[in-house]
């Protein structure tokens, strides 16, 4: 597992708020003295801005954070991220109080697709299996067979079987990238986006790659220019796969396409290299919700708890812990639920008869090859 450890003495002017520099180091002293206090663990996502990425124990990917949410002995996991992160860091360690600074953090591209919508696409095609983005809600991953996050996509999809219709939900730029890198034509794509990463346009980075012929250009497959720049780029990469490529790369410029607060982290890490946003606008507001303001408060006042509906939360850990199996085998038995998490190619659970994947009544089949 790749993640950055973050001690308490990061840079104090990281903001990009533009506080004073003082009181940032003053306030990040007082979270990590709270946190040490109330056994919290401050995990941040690499959008976060850096007065936050300094005062969190951990930074990382969706992956890494879900991955460290599951396995922490932390009392309380103050999640600094989105919400669709905060729930699953929930559903895969039930035990914690899991806080969010702001629960208005939300998620325009998980709000792209609803669970009924995918309801009606099973109905249609009864043996397809939809995998969906970790960028979902609770209730969506509810109604999937698999989950996936930008570093593993490629391997989740492909341990479908390959006569099985996928439906890849919600990105279409993802599932586009996907779709090129397994070469696999049965996989219908949603049409969601997340729009930080589709004001990253082709213009302004062909631009940035004239004027920088020896920088190397790094994208995320969420961007919107993916499907006309997807040749073009030096590496399509996850947030943590392109914070690990700048530290091991010899080259010293680097044009970054996907959201800007990750910049921060590598101008920390790689003080004498340079990186250039390939969008100035590649921002996310649902990200920048969180403050390190908001928290040192919601330290103080155990705000704000995400909670899953237990029920809800069994049938959505099912394709998690999938992925969780996928990415990182010695995982699924850590967690609620465990005992059903397979991936669906494992060989228990390839039979010739249909194969459950949800829980109650309604269960949608999925057929497994024999
Ligand atoms: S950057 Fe895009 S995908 Fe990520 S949380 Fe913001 S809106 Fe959602």
């Amino acid at each position: 597992m790749s993640m950055q450890t973050n001690g308490t003495n990061g840079h104090a002017m990281n903001g990009r708020n533009g506080h004073e520099p003082a009181h940032y180091a003053r306030l990040k002293d007082a979270v990590r003295r709270l946190a040490k206090e109330r056994h919290a663990v401050i995990l941040a996502h690499n959008y976060q801005e850096g007065a936050i990425q300094d005062a969190a124990d951990f930074t990382g990917d969706s992956l890494n954070l879900a991955r460290y949410a599951q396995t922490t002995e932390a009392d309380i996991i103050l999640f600094c991220g989105v919400h669709f992160m905060a729930e699953t860091a929930t559903m895969l360690n039930p035990t914690k109080l899991v806080l969010m600074p702001d629960l208005a953090a939300g998620c325009a591209l998980a709000d792209m697709v609803a669970p009924e919508q995918i309801r009606r696409w099973r109905r249609e095609h009864p043996e397809g299996v939809v995998v969906c983005y970790i960028n979902t809600s609770a209730a969506v991953k509810a109604e999937s067979d698999l989950c996936c996050t930008s570093t593993n996509a490629v391997a989740v999809v492909e341990s479908v079987p390959a006569d099985h219709e996928i439906l890849f939900v919600p990105d279409y730029y993802l599932g586009t990238y996907v779709k090129a890198k397994t070469k696999r034509e049965n996989i219908r794509l949603w049409k969601g986006y997340c729009p930080a990463h589709t004001v990253i346009l082709p213009g302004r980075v062909d631009a940035l790659r004239e004027a920088h012929p020896d920088a190397e250009f790094l994208m995320h497959p969420e961007c919107g220019c993916l499907t006309k720049q997807m040749d073009l780029a030096d590496q399509i990469l996850s947030t943590e796969g392109m914070v690990r490529y700048v530290k091991e790369s010899p080259a010293q410029t680097f044009i970054i396409a996907t959201e800007q607060g990750i910049l921060y982290r590598m101008r920390k890490d790689n003080p004498g290299k340079t990186f250039l946003p390939a969008s100035d606008y590649a921002s996310c507001h649902y990200m920048q919700r969180n403050t390190l303001d908001k928290v040192f408060r919601s330290l103080v006042t155990l705000q704000y708890p995400v909670r899953v509906d237990p029920a809800l939360a069994e049938r959505a850990l099912r394709p998690i812990e999938r992925m969780l199996a996928i990415s990182y085998p010695e995982s699924v038995s850590k967690s609620a639920g465990s005992s059903t998490a397979r991936p669906l190619t494992e060989p228990s659970m390839r039979r010739s008869s249909p194969v459950s994947t949800r829980a109650g009544g309604n269960s949608t089949k999925v057929r497994a090859p024999s």
